[in-house]
């Protein structure tokens, strides 16, 4: 049997469909769940936390290579026939939570030094979690996931480039990127639409954000990027005061331009990352009485 037969088999048997609203598209290519664990570059001592096991098609590969797998999987069909036949060894943990609201930080907390994160990600979810990841960066020795190749160009996109946007800026603030691969939409049951690829992501050791309070500076940052990325035909200056609330003054953002060298009529999709982080930086600081 392939793996494919046996991911239908034990969904037939268990009377489970794959449910599209869930992300639910299965790796059935055992050459890739091997591929995409040896690309998680673990070492015998590692801990995993695996974002939606699924069936467990990855999560035997990657327990293969770990000291321990938590696995965490929203639909409670899935984690029951995981637990009665999922076959998978004693040093894996299969818990049935959110990844969007279980606390990533306790788990990694309780799991040890190096800690990555491994997921085939569900789609409708893939950003928000990618988001979490940023946030969690210093609990983690870093993750690789499997997105749609849409989601991994607007991950790596560089400025001047159409997918350059907030999600791009955050990730380039945080972490490398490298692109592993792509899995062709036939890797999958049932067959998705669209090309996946897997991407891994290593925390800078030292980043521009690394700080006292690196969690709060992101989402500072964060939201003035999405203002200055929020209407992408207005200059920065317009965009930021459409997208802020309470818009900040025409004179202040003329300033921190002026003060930084920046043409006013740029527009964010040119400005490289530190340059936006530095603006952001800036109208934060501008926004905060002083002491
Ligand atoms: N890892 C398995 C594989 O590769 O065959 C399944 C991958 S499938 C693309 C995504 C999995 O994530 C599904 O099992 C789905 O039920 C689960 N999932 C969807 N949303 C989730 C969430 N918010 N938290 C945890 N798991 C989720």
């Amino acid at each position: 049997m392939t793996l494919r037969d046996d991911v239908r088999a034990l969904l037939t048997r268990r009377g489970l469909a794959a449910h599209r609203d869930r992300g639910q598209n299965f790796l059935v290519d055992a050459g890739i769940a091997e591929a995409i664990a040896a690309a998680a570059g673990l070492s015998p001592g590692d801990a995993v936390i695996e974002i939606g096991p699924g069936l467990g098609s990855l999560t035997r590969a990657l327990a293969a290579r770990a000291a321990r797998v938590v696995a965490i999987e929203i639909d409670a069909g899935l984690v029951r026939a995981l637990a009665e036949e999922g076959d998978l060894p004693a040093h894996v943990e299969v818990i049935h939570a959110d990844a969007l609201t279980v606390d990533l930080e306790a788990l990694a907390a309780r799991l040890g030094p190096t800690v990555r994160v491994v997921g085939n990600l569900p789609y409708s979810v893939s950003t928000p979690i990618l988001r979490r990841l940023l946030d969690l960066r210093s609990h983690l020795s870093g993750w690789l996931v499997l997105v749609q190749r849409e989601v991994a160009l607007r991950l790596m996109a560089v400025p001047g480039e159409r997918d350059y946007g907030s999600l791009a800026v955050l990730h380039a603030l945080c972490v490398r990127l490298e692109r592993i691969r792509d899995v062709p939409p036939h890797g999958f049951y049932p067959v998705p639409k669209v090309t996946s690829t897997l991407v891994r992501a290593t925390p800078l050791e030292s980043g521009p954000l690394d700080g006292p309070d690196e969690v709060a500076d992101l989402l500072d940052v964060e939201r003035v990027v999405r203002a200055a990325f929020g209407t992408r035909r207005k200059t920065l200056v317009n965009a930021l005061r459409a997208g802020l609330d309470p818009a900040p003054p025409v004179e202040t953002l003329d300033a921190i331009l002026v003060r930084l060298a920046i043409d006013p009529r740029a527009r964010a999709e040119a400005l490289a990352p530190a340059t936006l982080l530095a603006i952001a930086r800036a109208v934060v600081r501008s926004r905060t009485p002083d002491p």
